[in-house]
């Protein structure tokens, strides 16, 4: 199927140009000295990246479902932190784009758009997961606005943001009809606090920090109503999750790449590794699991902008494609032999950035519930 138009063609071009020429080389030592992925911002604003997913009312491309699954893919297959550090920031200006008000919409996305405004989405905490309605953070209303209090961890590009969306509770007793978001600016508002970056095991560019919260907001930063945040939470994730899904597609094809090019060059034994049949079977199984993660992540996408609810698609794209992908990463690696196993090789970066997506966004188990739900309660 021809998804993608003449434009879309050329925007996707031109990423993975600059993905190949500029990402890639230094993929490798921004993971070694863990630097942040945000020195790449400058240029990504300057091709539009920052705005993909941003409609062109609101300043941005817009780009199609699967035009920019593709665009998603592209980068992670360049580098992993650099993915997730974009898609951290679509998770932010998706929750204005879907949740906010016009004037929200129109403050922010154009500068979310060109760069100039950097994104982070606040959802998770210490004590509430997998489960966000147990989260304990509250926005009281009081004089001159609403006063957040609360602890948020894991929360990509938080330190670097221009403007964070904070899930906190409006009315504790409601469950998740009681969750609300907020809009913050945090470079405006005295209160919030940045720890260091985690030190994590993969991504290490793209830093996730715990952020305390102690402010009072404007009145005006409240996103749709008192008591919407959590179905805008749930529907920018079904977005997200189709997003994880590209990473996952986009650094298992560059680990497949590497492994058909190594069993190539490599010899054992006088003849290549290619030649042994084990060898290519591993490559075919690889290959099996990349078309169908990407098949699925690309129907789940497609689905995106019909109109119609998509979180099961969303799930199963996730949940495949992030599974299959450390399968890929994994036969990558055992055909590079000890190889794979040294920083000389990109192998072990793969595995390591591509470990966390089974996790964020939803763990596996998680996707598997919302798909068991939507199995059970179809009518
Ligand atoms: C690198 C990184 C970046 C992140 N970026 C962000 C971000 O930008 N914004 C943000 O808000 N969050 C972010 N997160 C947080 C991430 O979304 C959470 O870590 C994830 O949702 C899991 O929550 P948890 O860590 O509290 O695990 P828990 O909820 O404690 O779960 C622990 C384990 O129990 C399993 N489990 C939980 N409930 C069930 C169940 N009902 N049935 C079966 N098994 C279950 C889980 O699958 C998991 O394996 C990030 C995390 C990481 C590591």
């Amino acid at each position: 199927m021809n998804d993608l138009n003449d434009e879309e063609r050329l925007i996707l071009d031109q990423i993975e140009r600059f993905a190949k020429q500029e990402l890639e080389p230094y993929a490798h030592t921004l993971d070694a000295n863990e630097e942040t992925a945000t020195r790449h911002l400058k240029r990504m604003a300057d091709l539009g990246l920052m705005g993909l997913n941003i409609s062109p009312d609101h300043g941005g491309i817009g780009l199609s479902g699967v035009a920019l699954y593709q665009a998603v893919e592209l980068v992670a297959g360049a580098c992993g932190s650099t993915a997730s550090m974009l898609t951290a920031h679509f998770l932010a200006t998706d929750s204005v784009e879907i949740g906010g008000n016009e004037d929200q919409r129109r403050r922010i996305l154009p500068l979310a758009a060109s760069g100039e405004m950097l994104g982070a989405f606040a959802l998770t905490e210490p004590q509430a997961g997998s489960n966000p309605i147990d989260m304990s953070t509250t926005a009281v209303k009081s004089e001159g606005g609403y006063h957040i209090r609360g602890t948020k961890c894991f929360i990509s590009n938080a330190a670097y943001a221009d403007f964070i969306i904070v899930y906190a509770k409006t009315a504790p007793e409601l469950g998740a009809r009681g969750i609300s978001a907020f809009l913050i600016e945090p470079k405006n508002v005295p209160g919030i606090e940045c720890g260091l970056p985690e030190r994590t095991m993969g991504l290490r560019g793209g830093h996730v920090f715990t952020v305390t919260l102690n402010c009072v907001v404007p009145l005006s930063s409240l996103i749709g109503t008192e008591g919407s945040g959590f179905r805008t939470a749930l529907s920018v994730l079904d977005n997200g999750r189709i997003e994880v899904a590209a990473q996952a597609t986009g650094i298992a094809a560059a680990a497949l790449n590497a492994a058909v090019a190594y069993s190539k060059e490599r010899r054992v034994g006088g003849q290549p590794l290619s030649d042994f049949q084990g060898i290519q079977w591993m490559l075919a199984d690889c290959a099996v699991d990349l078309s169908a993660a990407r098949a699925l992540g690309e129907s789940a996408a497609r689905v995106r902008g019909t109109g119609r609810r998509y979180s099961t698609e969303a799930a199963i794209a996730k949940l495949f494609a992030t599974e299959a992908a450390g399968r890929v990463a994994d036969r990558a690696l055992q055909i590079h032999g000890g190889n794979g196993y040294t920083r000389d090789y990109p192998l072990e970066r793969y595995v390591r950035d591509l470990r966390v997506l089974r996790i964020y966004e939803g763990s596996s188990e998680i996707q598997r519930s919302i798909i068991a739900r939507s199995l059970l309660h179809a009518r």
